[in-house]
């Protein structure tokens, strides 16, 4: 059994009220245990690396025979079945992605992952398309991140984009001993350290940011007022015990929907702070 799988069933344990919801991420992790991934014959040289990274571009570009794209393209339509056994009402959507993924064919995701190039397809619930798109490129990327080990971020990456894969962050948390935080990547988890002011989304560092502390469990909500984007953080001086980032984004749902009740303007101010000179 993996760390993920072993966390996954523990979460179960704990709050069985999410049973439904974590049986859909059992599936997918079995799925994608199913792929077997190569490593990097030739990884890149250090220098290589260094260079992507002072130049802003996500590393993983430069392993791309890694990346078995009519695999993924299989492991997307599993998630898609997958995903439908789960929840039905959402069949039409995922039949739609299916279809889209079978007229175009396994280049279109390498044109999603490096090119930012996602379907405009008329779906009830658009956030599918990078739910799908990051399970299934998550063996891919993981085995190459594994590979590479730790990225020289340091002072040389100052973009909310991930160093390794270009994709967004949905999670952060702030350092035990420094309070610095780190921002991990949807896709790939890996994480890189981010100034503590301002959004990594739009970019925005003076104004508008504002965020919801839970004492009890250590977490925040930190709401972009320019882009209206959201990160979820994990304070980890207050308490922790260190899941997987899909554990942990399945264990903070709650911060999910407090972000999207207040971006319809429900109980918009209750709870929240200004951060005003990047927080304590
Ligand atoms: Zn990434
Ligand atoms: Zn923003």
């Amino acid at each position: 059994m993996t760390v993920r799988q072993q966390q996954l069933a523990e979460l179960i344990a704990e709050q069985p009220a999410m049973a439904d919801m974590v049986a859909l991420y059992q599936d997918i992790v079995k799925a994608q245990g199913r792929y077997s991934v190569a490593q990097p014959v030739r990884p890149p040289t250090a220098a290589a690396i260094q260079s992507q990274i002072d130049s802003g571009r996500p590393v993983a570009t430069l392993c791309s025979e890694c990346f078995d794209w009519p695999a993924m393209a299989a492991l997307a339509g599993d998630i898609c079945e997958i995903t439908t056994r789960h929840y039905p009402e959402m069949e039409t959507d995922l039949q739609s992605l299916r279809t889209w993924l079978s007229e175009e064919g396994p280049e279109a995701l390498s044109a999603c992952l490096f090119g930012n190039a996602f379907p405009l397809l008329d779906l009830e619930d658009s956030s599918l398309i990078i739910f799908v798109l990051n399970h299934a490129s998550y063996p891919w990327l993981h085995a190459v991140a594994q590979t590479l080990g730790p990225l020289p971020t340091y002072e040389h990456w100052e973009r909310g984009d991930c160093p390794l894969c270009g994709g967004s962050p949905d999670l952060s948390y702030l350092q035990s001993q420094t309070g610095q935080r780190h921002l991990i990547c949807s896709r790939c988890d890996t994480d890189w350290g981010f100034r503590r002011l301002g959004c990594p989304f739009c970019g925005t560092t003076t104004e508008g940011q504002r965020y919801f502390v839970d004492d009890n469990t250590g977490h925040r909500l930190y709401r972009c007022d320019s882009c209206g984007r959201y990160l979820k953080t994990i304070d980890r001086r207050m308490f922790w015990k260190e899941y997987t980032p899909m554990v942990e984004r399945l264990r903070t749902l709650d911060l999910d929907v407090l972000a999207q009740q207040m971006a319809r303007g429900v109980g918009n101010d209750s709870g929240m702070v200004n951060d005003v000179g990047g927080g304590q």
